[in-house]
């Protein structure tokens, strides 16, 4: 047995499948959650919503507790955010993602979110690991952004072992010497971790490049590299975002970007 036990393919076999109420995620097809970095106001989310769901985007996304590296930053709008993503996602019938970034916020989030997301600086945020661990809704655990593979299997692990077996693990890129990008996208990982646990895998192409150019390049090799689905930030307005508008496309790029994925998903499991 590998040191991630539970998440190891020697321990189960066939991949694991999660069901998100109208989607699901493992099952060979591609699962695209989209949406703002940050929840900023109702009437952004009420316009991006429709637009998106439209698309086939299943997922919707907006964090409303940002992790921003400044503390002068935007930091979301907090218990707002959280209602105003729930309301939406509600009114366009999809699921909806948002992170936790505190163990004494579980209770609010988990009100309001259908998938609770885990940020890469959070990974191994061992307390707040346990804590999700004992929910009952799928988690999404971003890989952290200088830990290896195995430090991110057992940070699922740690989820695993407390009774949650939804883990949806995302790939948002590494640290490297490279600074053109903002992180380097490890496609790699993807069909390494693939190989390694039963998971689904996800990846994140606006974090992993940091630049709204490469989201679609970087968003077809990982479905072409056997990705279960793509993450990316959209925005009406990216130059105006009040958090990495550098890296979100508008929903115009989004529905190209969708476009040449098809027929990619061909390669996943060659
Ligand atoms: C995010 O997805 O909103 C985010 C903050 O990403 P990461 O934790 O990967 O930096
Ligand atoms: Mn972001």
């Amino acid at each position: 047995m590998p040191p991630f036990q539970l998440a190891s393919r020697e321990y189960k076999a066939e991949d694991t499948i999660i069901d998100l109420g109208t989607a699901a995620v493992g099952s060979g097809s591609t699962l695209i959650i989209a949406g703002p970095c940050a929840v900023e106001s109702r009437e952004i989310m009420i316009e991006l919503a429709p637009v998106l769901k439209n698309m086939g985007v299943h997922v919707l996304r907006g964090g409303a507790f940002k992790p921003r590296t400044s503390p002068y930053s935007f930091q979301g709008l907090g218990e707002e955010g959280l209602k105003i993503l729930n309301e939406v996602g509600r009114a366009v019938n999809l699921p909806v993602v948002t992170e936790l970034m505190d163990v004494r916020d579980g209770e609010l989030v988990y009100r309001y979110t259908d998938i609770i997301q885990v940020g890469s600086r959070n990974m191994q945020n061992f307390t707040l690991l346990r804590e999700v661990g004992k929910m009952n809704k799928p988690v999404l655990l971003k890989r952290g952004l200088s830990a290896s593979i195995e430090e991110w299997l057992l940070a699922a692990e740690y989820i695993l072992v407390e009774g949650n077996q939804k883990v949806i693990l995302c790939e948002r890129g590494i640290r490297t010497f490279e600074r053109y990008t903002r992180n380097t996208l490890d496609v790699a990982a993807v069909p390494a971790v693939k190989q390694l646990s039963h998971l689904p895998v996800i990846v994140d192409p606006s974090h992993a490049t940091g630049r709204r150019e490469l989201v679609a390049p970087a968003a077809r090799a990982a479905v072409a590299a056997g990705a279960d689905g793509l993450m990316i930030e959209v925005h009406p307005d990216p130059q105006n975002a009040l958090s990495d508008g550098c890296q979100s496309i508008t929903p115009q790029e989004l529905a190209k970007l969708l476009q040449s994925v098809k027929g990619l998903e061909k390669y996943k499991f060659s």
